[in-house]
């Protein structure tokens, strides 16, 4: 596949951010499919537009672009520049309004003919306004009207119209190489089109049947490879023998936590030291709601392997949530003269070569890290148990690597995603699935509120009189920086937010910092040195600090339920009344419906059912980023007739394959090494 430095447009700058995203060729640029589509068939004129709609006009402009400055007041904002011009075609004018990106005004040509695409008004004085409207010069085939045009989340530093361009190119260029793995009888016994018009069809849809025929060539043939990889873990899983615990007396570990074990605990404690003492290998899935103390019970875990001579390791999706792995581990492991290191990407050389002789060993007896304990050069003494946290976030590969770090250690998996049952078994069918399926006692309720952004300064009030009284705050903003969109960011928030509040001590965090910044700043937090801290979504999974009992999330409309649910699940893990509000200005219904439903129900569960019902599984998993490419295209909600057909064929292919010709078979085997 040619790389996208071949693209025009693509130069080595942008080539090298693409890469950090994870795009490096054009089938990554393909991969990356519309989120939407938008049917802009219809061009229209002036005459016959309709307000509140989105449309499309073609004309030329009779007023040039001028920029206007405007002051706008409100936390994390800034004042703005609106650029308008306007239009006229015949059949009257209509204005054109952009905010906030006054390079537009040199972009236009007089005389030169353009089409205009976006949401369309009424202004108090009855005149018609288009909002921030894409355009493109008027040629024979624009990408971006006249057709179902196609939206997507362009990578940073592409907006819809580039990104769309960059696609158009890549389909052109690799229209000739667009491998087809799916063996061609199978394509006839289910009717599926080829590759190349699926992909060329799911970006820029013929029709709409042409549309829905790509969706489900494509949707199937994910579902087919990711069925006979699950087929073929499920063959590696089956009763390997597992290494024999003798000891499993936990009292001495346990006796030392502050707090008694809930008797879900102790019943999916009582499951694992079973797998324990077998054996056969332990593959268990512990799953339990935000807050219900996984964590203790993969402490207890980890201790009953190193009171057996065994070394255990835990990973992390983050090198936030490692570290305060590493701190609750050190904790309460070093009084019992258990030494626990920490392994992350970011470790300096030196320390790094001392933590890797510790590891190596045997000296090293808990290993707390990120991805990076599954490196190459990361080699065990005596690895008896692996464990990762929060699995959803991570790909199902990485869970095999840790695994073959040892020599069939014992494996515990933990998640708070709720998975409902039927994907649990298609996504981990391999493993024994154990429920938390209590909190701690003592915990209240979580409050939730969904609220526009006229109460800010009663929350901000709020906070100051919770601060007062000792308790912390969070507040999400969806960007770091000010960018071009009106979305709240950390530093903007975090500097209006000190002059109105001089007095209380605020700190921010966001992933762009150093990871020794970051880890300080958790610190201060978690000792309560720092009362209200701003941040990006790096704080959403995992982090532990009690006596935070306020999270607001700015933006809200900009993040799915099981999201808004794992940022929510950071307070309320003491027992003083926590708060969780949701700032958003958006009116759609379905964002309206998601704030609803946060404010009707703490069940993770229920929040899991609806997530998936809203959104594609590849968001709910998070996986989009984290090597499930399986993902990108089925919604296993409303394709399960499809899953039912892939897991025949999938099965059809494993037991009587011999009508398949051999270089088939190949592609379909090479391609699954690329799922693994
Ligand atoms: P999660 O399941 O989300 O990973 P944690 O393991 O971080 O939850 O636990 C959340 C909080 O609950 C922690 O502060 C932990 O110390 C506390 N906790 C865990 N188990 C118990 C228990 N049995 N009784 C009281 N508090 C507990
Ligand atoms: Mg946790």
């Amino acid at each position: 596949m040619p790389h996208i430095s071949t693209l025009s447009g693509i130069g080595p700058k942008r080539a090298e951010a693409l890469a950090k995203v994870g795009i490096v060729t054009t089938a990554d640029v393909l991969n990356h499919l519309p989120r939407d589509y938008d049917d802009r068939s219809e061009i229209r004129t002036v005459e016959n537009m309709v307000p509140g709609t989105i449309q499309t006009i073609r004309g030329v402009l009779a007023k040039m672009p001028e920029n206007v400055p405007v002051k706008k007041s409100g936390f994390g904002k800034v004042s703005m520049t609106l650029t308008k011009a306007a239009l006229k075609d015949g059949t009257g004018t209509l204005e054109l309004v952009w905010f906030n990106q006054p390079y537009l005004s040199k972009g236009f040509k007089p005389g030169q003919e353009y089409i205009f695409t976006g949401p369309v008004k009424h202004t108090y004085n009855n005149r018609i306004q288009m909002l921030s409207p894409e355009y493109e010069p008027a040629v024979d085939t624009p990408l971006g009207a006249g057709r179902i045009v196609p939206l997507y989340t362009p990578p940073a530093g592409f907006s819809q119209k580039t990104w769309r361009a960059l696609v158009h190119q890549c389909l052109e260029l690799s229209e000739a190489d667009t491998r087809d793995d799916l063996p061609a009888e199978l394509r006839e016994a289910y009717r599926l089109c080829g590759r190349a018009e699926a992909i060329r069809n799911i970006h820029f849809p013929e029709s709409d049947d042409m549309f829905l025929q790509a969706r489900g060539r494509l949707v199937f043939e994910e579902l087919f490879f990711m069925q006979l990889a699950l087929f073929q873990i499920k063959e590696r899983a089956a009763e390997q023998a597992g290494i024999v615990f003798d000891d499993l007396d936990h009292t001495p570990f346990v006796k030392r936590l502050p707090f008694k074990m809930t008797r879900a605990q102790e019943k999916v404690l009582t499951e694992i030291t079973a797998d324990m003492q077998s054996g056969t290998v332990m593959n268990r899935l512990i799953q339990g709601d935000v807050g219900s103390g996984k964590t203790a019970v993969a402490m207890t875990a980890a201790y009953l392997a190193v009171k057996n001579g065994y070394q255990a390791a835990i990973m992390a999706p983050t090198e936030v949530l490692a570290q305060q792995h590493y701190e609750a581990f050190s904790e309460i492991f070093a009084p019992m003269g258990i030494e626990t290191v920490l392994l992350t990407g970011s470790l300096h050389a030196i320390k790094r070569k001392a933590v890797d002789e510790k590891i190596n060993d045997g000296t090293a007896q808990m290993i707390v890290g990120t991805h990076a304990l599954v490196q190459k050069k990361a080699s065990y003494h005596c690895l008896g148990l692996v464990i990762t946290d929060e699995q959803h976030r991570f790909g199902v590969n990485q869970r095999f690597t840790l695994k073959e770090k040892g020599d069939t250690p014992h494996t515990l998996v933990m998640t708070a995603t709720p998975i409902p049952r039927t994907l649990a078994l298609i996504l981990y069918g391999d493993l024994d699935i154990s429920v938390i399926d209590e909190l701690p006692p003592g915990r209240v309720p979580i409050k939730t509120y969904a609220l526009d952004d006229s109460f800010r300064p009663r929350i901000h009030e709020f906070i100051r009189k919770e601060a007062a009284a000792g308790r912390q705050a969070y507040i999400i903003c969806p960007l770091i920086e000010e960018g071009e969109s009106d979305m709240s960011s950390v530093l903007q928030y975090a500097a209006d937010l000190r002059r109105a509040l001089p007095n209380l001590k605020i700190a921010y965090l966001h992933g762009r910092m150093k990871p020794a910044e970051k880890q300080e700043i958790m610190e201060d937090f978690a000792a309560n040195r720092n009362r209200v801290l701003i941040s990006t979504t790096v704080i959403e999974v995992g982090i532990n600090v009690p006596n935070a009992t306020i999270m607001v999330i700015e933006n809200a409309e900009r993040f799915g339920l099981s999201q808004l649910h794992q940022l929510r699940g950071r307070v309320g893990r003491g027992s003083e009344q926590s708060h969780c509000i949701l700032i958003s200005n958006a009116t759609a219904p379905v964002t309206k419906e998601r704030m609803k439903v946060m404010t009707e129900t703490t069940d993770g569960f229920v929040l899991a059912e609806r997530d998936l019902e809203q959104r594609g599984a590849g968001d709910f998993f998070g996986t989009r980023q984290h090597g499930l490419p399986s993902f990108m295209i089925a919604n296993l909600y409303r394709d399960m007739d499809i899953m039912k057909e892939a897991q025949e064929a999938a099965r059809a292919f494993i037991q009587n394959n011999k009508a398949i010709p051999g270089n088939e078979k190949t592609a379909v085997y090479n391609r699954l090494a690329g799922v693994l």
